[in-house]
């Protein structure tokens, strides 16, 4: 049974349901203040977090504050950021993201979403990042905040029967319209976990998922396409817990190379690592 017909009802349970498994889930980026989670976040772009955080730190190292990015000769930065791909236009962003942010912002990352989509190569889906992550406060209050659709919740939201559009921003429209403002930031995340560890682009794993009974797609996808849900779960002892349990073991062996945060508020609860 399904409860897309009310798709708030459907939300508050996936929402539920995901936060009981996904307790940890948040920003795996390495970063130590505003400027290196907007670098971090443009260099994200088609790039898994895991190169990311290699390539950062060196760069972190390197580069060390926004006036060093400002000056940087750009085609040393194109070498530097190189393995996240997209080099070009990336090295280009962050160089005159930082120009950008001395010459109108006093050298501190704006806190608003307006401001933030003035940036060069900065969308909506970088600023709700950058915002929910180094201004939390900020990003509760903003007007013009939303919830960051990256391809793990953009293929997710659609999936589970909460939207009807496949485009990123019309997906951030309908997802506010149904998830309470206070989860728009975990939203996120929660996605993101279940999409990297159960919910894959080609091999959905219905078998394993905890939402397999009010989810729309369920064994309708991959390779679980019509193969039947009793049995599947016979055949994996398909709870939600053991898929969620089975994504834990690989990614616990991953750090994130920078402590995080240590000059910003923590108000998205626990986590067990830092660093979208
Ligand atoms: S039941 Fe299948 S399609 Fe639905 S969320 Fe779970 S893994 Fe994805």
């Amino acid at each position: 049974m399904t409860m897309v017909d009310d798709p708030k009802a459907q939300a508050a349970e996936v929402i539920s349901r995901l936060k009981s498994e996904y307790s940890e889930a948040g920003i795996v980026l390495g970063f130590s203040n505003p400027w290196e989670l907007l670098v971090a976040v443009i260099l994200s772009a088609q790039c898994t977090d895991k190169k990311v955080n290699e390539v950062t730190t060196k760069l972190f190292k390197k580069y060390r504050t926004v006036e060093d990015y400002a000056g940087a000769d750009l085609a040393e930065l194109e070498v530097a950021v190189r393995p996240t791909g997209f080099y070009h236009n990336k090295a280009r962003h962050i160089l005159e993201s930082a120009q950008q942010i001395l010459a109108d912002f006093g050298g501190e990352v704006p806190a608003t979403m307006a401001e933030l989509l003035t940036l060069p190569g900065v969308a909506r889906k970088t600023a709700n990042i950058v915002l929910g992550n180094a201004y939390p406060e900020a990003f509760a209050s903003d007007p013009d905040a939303g919830i960051a659709v990256d391809t793990h919740v953009n293929r997710l939201s659609q999936r589970l029967g909460l939207v009807e559009s496949d485009d990123s921003n019309k997906i951030e429209t309908e997802l506010m319209q149904i998830v309470p403002r206070d989860d728009w930031f975990r939203l996120t995340y929660l996605l993101i976990e279940h999409g990297r560890a159960v919910c894959t682009g080609q091999r959905p794993r219905c078998g394993d998922c905890l939402l397999q009974d009010i989810c729309p797609s369920a064994f309708t996808l991959g390779p679980s396409a019509g193969r039947d849900k009793a049995g599947a779960d016979a055949k994996t002892g398909g709870t939600a817990k053991s898929a969620g349990r089975g994504h834990e073991a690989p990614r616990s062996t991953f750090k994130p190379q920078t402590q995080v945060k240590s000059w910003a508020r923590s108000p998205h609860g626990k986590r067990g690592r830092r660093g979208g």
